[in-house]
C-alpha cells in the first residue's frame, strides 16, 4: 500500500509517536510525507520515507497530485483544528480529492488508530485491488 503522512506542527510529535508505535506495520508499506513530517518520522523510526516539499511550499499539493492519480491508498493527516494555516485552501483540496477517490483518511489519532488496525488486519486490501 502507498501511505501518505502529514502532520501540522502541533501534531508532529504525535505523528512521530504513532509511527514509532506502528513501525512494524508501516515498514511493510511504501511511505511518503510532507518535508518536515517525513524528516522527523524517518529520524525517529529509521523508516524509509519519500519526502515531498513542506506543506507550506506545496508538499500537500504534491501528495494531492498522487491522490488524483490514484497512487495513494491511505492518508494520515494529523491536523491542528485550532490554528488556521496560510495554505489551508490547499489542504481542503487535498481532503476533497481524498473523498473524490475514496481514500481512507485519518485526521486525528483516534481515527489513525482505527485505520492502522484495519490496515494490519487486511481490511483495506480492496484499495490495492481497485488501484491495479
Ligand atoms: P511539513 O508540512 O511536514 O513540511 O511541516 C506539513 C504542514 O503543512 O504542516
Amino acid at each position: 500500500m502507498n501511505i501518505a503522512l502529514i502532520a501540522h506542527d502541533s501534531k508532529k510529535e504525535l505523528m512521530v509517536q504513532f509511527c514509532i508505535a506502528y513501525c512494524g506495520v508501516l515498514s511493510r508499506h511504501n511511505l511518503c510525507a510532507t518535508g518536515t513530517t517525513g524528516k522527523l518520522v524517518a529520524e525517529a523510526t529509521g523508516l524509509n520515507i519519500q519526502r515531498y516539499l513542506s506543506g507550506s511550499q506545496g508538499g500537500d499539493q504534491q501528495i494531492g497530485a498522487r491522490i488524483s492519480c490514484n497512487e495513494i491508498d491511505i492518508l494520515f493527516f494529523f491536523r491542528d483544528p485550532l490554528n488556521a494555516k496560510a495554505h489551508e485552501p490547499n489542504e481542503m483540496t487535498l481532503l476533497r480529492l481524498s473523498d473524490v477517490h475514496n481514500i481512507p483518511v485519518a485526521t486525528n489519532i483516534a481515527t489513525g488508530e482505527a485505520l492502522i488496525h484495519a490496515l494490519e488486519r487486511g481490511d483495506l486490501d480492496w484499495r490495492e485491488i481497485i488501484r491495479n
